[in-house]
């Protein structure tokens, strides 16, 4: 079933001589089960998108339907994973996660509990009371993922959630979060992930849309085989 469908998004930035069209009457749907690669060079509007989906910006034009109801403000069944973590520097790991469950409306004796579960199920067992910056790059992105699922996203938006990686910690979080999503055992039912490495896309996703820019318009959306059949 239908998940998300953008109809005619444009997103116009600056204003003035300056103005112009970042995105061009862009046209995506993603459905229940799929694992979506949004492809394309620098600047086309990969980001702007993911933005417009998890609600944290409106599109200048054009309309965006979750499960069929337009979507207005934060979309709460979205959450995102941002390619430089972003987290809170003076929060510990687990008050990281904290945050965003108390986001949600659940109880500190329930946070206090969730957070500890999803920080052993990214592997970070032991880091609950570590601040980011005594943890490597990939042991952030990992308390990103955290805080990203600790809302049981249905739809997970990544964005190039591997490229500030060093090549061995990407390739390990690429076939643990591909592990998770092959499984079956998270809340999530579509997966929606920017990147500009076509192999990493190829290797990830079961569907490939490509944008270019100039506008950022997507040019192509087709399926590629799935690597590994998803439970
Ligand atoms: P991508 O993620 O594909 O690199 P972005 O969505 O970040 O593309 O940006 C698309 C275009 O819009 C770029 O030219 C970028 O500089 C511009 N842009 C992005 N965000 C803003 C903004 N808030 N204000 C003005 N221009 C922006
Ligand atoms: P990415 O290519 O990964 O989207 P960028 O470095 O292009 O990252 O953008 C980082 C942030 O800066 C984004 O939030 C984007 O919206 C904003 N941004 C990008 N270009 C511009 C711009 N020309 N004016 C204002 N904000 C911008």
């Amino acid at each position: 079933s239908v998940l998300l469908e953008l109809k005619n998004v444009s997103q116009l930035y600056g204003s003035g001589e300056k103005r112009f069209v970042a995105v061009d009457k862009v046209n995506l749907t993603v459905r229940e089960g799929e694992y979506v690669a949004l492809l394309g060079p620098s600047g086309c509007g990969k980001s702007t998108l993911l933005r417009i989906i998890t609600g944290l910006q409106k599109a200048s034009e054009g309309d965006v339907f979750y499960r069929g109801q337009r979507l207005m403000g934060v979309n709460p069944y979205a959450s995102i994973v941002f390619q430089t973590f972003a987290l809170f520097p003076w929060l510990t790991v687990q008050e990281n996660v904290e945050l965003a469950l108390k986001a949600r409306g659940v109880e500190a004796d329930n946070r206090r509990r969730l957070a500890i579960d999803l920080i052993d199920r990214v592997g970070l067992d032991g880091f609950e009371n570590a601040y980011p910056r005594e943890l490597s790059g990939g042991m952030r992105q990992k308390v990103g993922f955290a805080r990203a699922m600790a809302v049981e996203p249905e739809l997970l938006c990544l964005d190039e959630p591997f490229s500030a990686l060093d090549v061995l910690s990407a390739e390990s979080l690429r076939g643990e979060l591909l592990e998770l999503w092959l499984s079956g055992n998270i809340p999530t039912r579509a997966i929606l992930m920017v990147s500009h490495n076509i192999e990493e896309a190829v290797f990830m996703a079961d569907r490939l849309v490509v944008m270019d820019k100039n506008p950022g318009r997507v040019v192509a959306d087709f399926e590629v085989n799935l690597p590994h059949p998803r439970q």
